[in-house]
């Protein structure tokens, strides 16, 4: 075997078969973080994370030379990851197919990671029925300047808002600015029906409380006030995934948390890449129990 650089330490080297080249790449200026640090976090996270990843649709934001250089997201594959990463042949809206990657194991992972993904972001529906969405999703956006409590107050609100039509939802902090507002559904509706009520909820949500939200994406709208960006619920449409590290300054995460928990949080980047061992044991802990789990049916509205 010939020499390699040794891995950072808690380095990924051969985790799920998956050999890491370059681990002590620099892919995160502002915190350090290598590659080879990052492929430790996703391997550290496969279990909890493949609960989300697994038999979905996925797309990944690769930045080969790290993040300050070139990126790019990517949706469609023709096979450049070999066996590892499976495809799922979807009917596009122009017209034809395209296969989408389908992540099936840590293998999958890892070796998104080695060919310089550092996001993970996935459609709404399961890859064996891509045309009837398992999950909503709410992704709030911010005005620039507002605080994160407004953020946070903003969600429990939409969560209270969601619950009084017999929806239960949980919380993600997209490692960004916002905070997503997850919805599981069975997958009973289709995406004209899922959509359909994306759009009236948020339009319904920022007449009664034009103060504070807007349904409307363009900037000029939001002065002050929170997106409720509703179109991540269309068809081909993707949000980022439970565990994906973000392509920003500190290696921050996506992460779960619970209602309780987000009313005390600073900000939406509570956890980077270090926090693996953290991250880990709340996936499994009771603060997080049921997280992303109810069995509901989309309400007529
Ligand atoms: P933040 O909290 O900072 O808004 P976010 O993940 O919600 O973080 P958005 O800018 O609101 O970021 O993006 C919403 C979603 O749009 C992303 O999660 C992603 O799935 C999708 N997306 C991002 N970049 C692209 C892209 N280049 N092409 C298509 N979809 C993208
Ligand atoms: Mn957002
Ligand atoms: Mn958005």
């Amino acid at each position: 075997v010939a020499e390699r650089p040794a891995a950072a330490p808690g380095g990924a080297n051969g985790r799920f078969g998956v050999e890491i080249s370059h681990p002590e790449r620099v892919i995160f200026a502002g915190s350090g973080t290598t590659k080879g640090a990052l492929a430790a976090y996703y391997a550290a996270l496969a279990e909890p994370m493949l609960r989300w990843v697994g038999n979905r649709p996925v797309s990944l934001v690769r930045c080969p030379q790290g993040r300050a250089k070139h990126c790019f997201f990517q949706k469609h594959d023709a096979g450049s990851f070999g066996d590892a990463v499976g495809h799922v042949a979807i009917r596009e809206k122009k017209g034809g197919e395209e296969q989408y990657l389908v992540i099936p194991d840590g293998r999958g992972l890892l070796t998104c990671v080695q060919m310089g993904t550092i996001e993970f972001h996935g459609w709404g529906a399961p890859a064996d029925d891509v045309e009837h969405p398992d999950r909503l999703v709410f992704d709030l956006d911010p005005d620039e300047g507002l605080g994160f409590s407004e953020v946070a107050s903003a969600a429990h609100q939409l969560h209270d808002l969601l619950g009084e039509m017999g929806l239960r939802s949980f919380p993600l902090v997209s490692g960004g600015k916002g905070v997503h507002v997850v919805v599981p559904l069975d997958r009973g509706r289709d995406w004209p029906a899922v959509k359909d009520f994306a759009s009236r909820f948020a339009r319904a949500v920022a007449e009664a409380h034009p103060r504070r939200f807007t349904a409307n994406m363009r900037k000029i709208e939001r002065r002050g006030r929170i997106f409720v960006d509703w179109l991540r619920n269309e068809r081909g449409a993707t949000a980022v995934l439970p565990y994906s590290a973000r392509s920003r300054d500190r290696a921050t995460v996506a992460a779960p948390v619970s209602w309780r928990e987000l009313a005390t949080l600073p900000d939406a980047q509570p956890f980077t890449v270090e926090d693996a061992e953290t991250l880990l044991a709340r996936a499994a802990g009771a603060e997080l129990r049921g997280w992303g789990e109810a069995d509901q049916t989309l309400p007529d509205l």
